[in-house]
């Protein structure tokens, strides 16, 4: 059980910062999400001319493949994946939504892509995973906001939440569900929404876990004091740096990193061509080992 002293203090801090912050935004809006926080705490330069964001079979499955757990969960009898993806789909296809639009015009090829990478990311689930008690309150794809004043919102969505507080007792397990590898990205990921669900809540969540599908392995985290300030030190120091970046006009710091592969600024960015030529072993170096 968290300190509720300690809560408090936490959401008042958070009021108090995003207050000075939302004078310095001058009327502008902000919405915090965990790929805001990356972007602003990665490359500045990349922050301010982001990738329009496009769906494609290969990122949509997650949320076509929560769909059909959620599916799964309510569904009697013991139906194969196949079955709940196919239906998954029919229903997003008919969300009045931006990925529900993107779903009903899916070509035949797309939609057997989209299908079979869903069908796939169930699978795991359903394998490594037992049925969702449904006296646990499992949530999928659970939204959380808070928006401390009109100009700034903290928004996040868990893939799931097991559990619920009594009282001020936190119960709560947060999981991410990750395919591919690691990446120091997806602890803060969990570590915001940790934020997120006690500022709107009021009730810390216990523990929170990423699940690499393609390795079976979870990491799991206790929720502390510690990990609750940090997260609140980097949202404040993200939405300032947003401020400084798109009202007050200072100039963006290049952080030459992975991202560089896909940062539309690339061509003409010398910082990530030399950090790019580095990793892949083309700057003047290659052979150095062998010698
Ligand atoms: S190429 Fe890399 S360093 Fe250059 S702007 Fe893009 S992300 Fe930043």
């Amino acid at each position: 059980m968290f300190d509720a002293e300690f809560v408090s203090d936490l959401i008042a801090r958070a009021h108090d910062a995003f207050d000075v912050l939302s004078v310095r935004l001058g009327g502008e809006r902000v919405y915090v999400s965990k790929s805001m926080l990356t972007g602003v705490h990665g490359c500045e330069a990349q922050y301010l001319t982001p990738s329009p964001f496009e769906w494609k079979p290969s990122t949509a499955r997650g949320f076509v493949a929560h769909k059909a757990i959620e599916l799964h969960s309510h569904w009697s009898g013991d139906p194969t994946p196949a079955t709940l993806v196919e239906e998954a789909i029919a229903r997003l296809g008919d969300e009045p939504s931006r990925r529900g639009g993107w779903v009903a015009g899916l070509n035949d090829g797309e939609l057997a892509e989209l299908r079979g990478y869903a069908i796939e990311r169930l699978t795991r689930f359903l394998q490594d995973f037992p049925p969702l008690d449904l006296r646990a309150n499992p949530i999928l794809e659970a939204t959380m906001k808070w928006r401390p004043t009109p100009c700034v919102e903290l928004v996040g969505k868990t893939d799931l939440v097991i559990g619920r507080p009594e009282g001020r007792i936190s119960k709560r397990l947060i999981i991410d569900f990750k395919t591919g590898y690691r990446s120091h990205h997806h602890r803060a990921d969990l570590q915001f929404y940790a934020l997120l669900e006690t500022l709107s809540r009021e009730v810390p969540p216990r523990k929170l876990a990423t699940y690499y599908l393609d390795y079976a392995e979870a990491e799991v985290e206790d929720v502390t004091e510690g990990l609750l300030v940090a997260a609140l030190n980097r949202t404040v120091a993200a939405v300032e740096r947003h401020v400084e970046l798109t009202i007050e006009g200072r100039q963006p710091v290049k952080r030459p990193a992975p991202p560089c592969r896909w940062c539309p600024l690339q061509p003409s960015c010398e910082e990530g061509r030399e950090h790019l030529a580095l990793v892949d072993g083309d700057d003047g170096r290659q052979g150095f080992d062998d010698a």
